[in-house]
């Protein structure tokens, strides 16, 4: 059962957790000689990095699959790899093609196998994962923005992430004042027990002594971890963060490409929680070898899994795979991604996340759904 088929779509849609924003994913269908048909995802964003993507896909790494077993998925995945030598194998936007391709084949051996992809990865480690919300804020008022908080809480979540520098009224991570502010209503919102995340993220640049000074102050409401300070190229920034406030979490790495890049950070010991996608550090494949890795460094993971539901799906079931999965993030707002495109979209249960039953991801991908978000039409 060869693979004989693969198309690509690249989608845009307007993110209803992100003030509408238009944000783009990379699609591959692979259908083998027989017909089943596989799913895999690169988490491109962007308008740049999804047509160079297709490009990509459509002009060489697809043709390298087709023909070849899906059974023989990581055999293809070296292969992929050692292809892109000039354009991506030390990181960089060929991932996402290489991403997309081995996520699909992980589906469609699963589908052959008639097993969940948890199972070929080995077997659950966790039957279920806490479900965090997690949010861009965009109020205006502090007041407003620890309501919505809190209400996620109210329904069921166990955690809350608050990204800062997100588009909207929000204004976080730019007034210190300001964003202890708001760090403590917060935790006022949410109770004492639930898990609060500040994900600082890539449109802040923060130096150390001024890191230092935030992590100090919000940490007084008991974070349960802090997330992205600095820019991936400043790992010795968390030294000094860490040296500085030695109770406070630090989780990192989501935009990493491959394991070279994580076992520098995991050999830095600069962090407690590394984030990782499958749709971005080259697969399940990618991405499993990741979390196995942190694993022995005891170093906890989290999916990062803020696109569709087919990464979220790829995410879950690894995550459940690794004995040091932390928690599981949800967008909490209905959107297109997540709940239109495929017919049993994955959300909590009583605060808690399980994976897809059935075989591969687990998910059905509604093929309508894809043709009505695609880019070029
Ligand atoms: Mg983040």
């Amino acid at each position: 059962m060869p693979v004989k088929k693969i198309d690509v779509f690249p989608l845009q849609y307007q993110e209803t957790n992100d003030r509408l924003a238009d944000r783009q994913i990379t699609l591959v269908r692979m259908e083998t000689d027989d017909g089943i048909v596989g799913w895999g995802e690169g988490i491109t964003m962007f308008t740049p990095a999804t047509l160079a993507t297709t490009a990509m896909l459509e002009n060489g790494l697809a043709d390298l699959v087709i023909g070849r077993d899906p059974l023989d998925n990581e055999a293809i995945w070296h292969d992929l790899v050692r292809e892109v030598w000039w354009y991506g194998d030390v990181g960089g936007i060929a991932a996402f093609a290489i991403s997309a391709l081995d996520m699909a084949l992980w589906d469609l051996k699963g589908k052959i196998l008639n097993a969940p992809l948890y199972t070929l990865l080995g077997g659950k480690k966790h039957e279920r994962l806490p479900a965090c919300a997690s949010t861009h804020p965009s109020h205006a008022k502090i007041d407003d923005l620890a309501k919505e908080l809190g209400d996620h809480v109210a329904n069921g979540y166990q955690l809350v992430k608050a990204g800062f520098g997100k588009k909207g009224e929000a204004n976080l991570g730019v007034d210190a004042g300001r964003d202890i502010a708001y760090v403590r209503a917060v935790r006022e919102a949410i109770g004492p027990d639930a898990g609060f995340i500040i994900d600082v993220g890539a449109k802040m640049f923060w130096d150390v002594p001024y890191a230092i000074k935030m992590a100090r102050a919000f940490n007084e409401s008991n974070l349960t971890w802090l997330e992205d300070v600095f820019h991936p190229d400043n790992m010795h920034a968390h030294t000094y963060l860490r040296q500085a406030v030695p109770d406070l979490r630090i989780g990192f790495g989501e935009r990493y490409w491959n394991l070279d890049d994580y076992q520098r950070l995991l050999e830095a010991h600069i962090c407690d929680v590394i984030l990782v996608d499958p749709g971005r550090a080259l697969g399940v494949t990618g991405m499993h070898r990741i979390t196995q890795l942190a694993a022995r460094y005891h170093v906890k993971m989290d999916p990062h899994s803020w696109s569709s539901a087919v990464n979220g799906a790829a995410s879950i079931h690894v995550a459940l795979s690794n004995p040091n999965a932390s928690i599981f993030e949800l967008k909490p707002v209905e959107n297109p991604m997540q709940h239109e495109l495929v017919t049993n979209p994955i959300g909590h249960v009583d605060g808690w996340v399980y994976a897809p039953e059935g075989p591969g991801l687990g998910v059905d991908v509604i093929e309508d759904v894809v043709h009505k978000y695609h880019l070029r039409s």
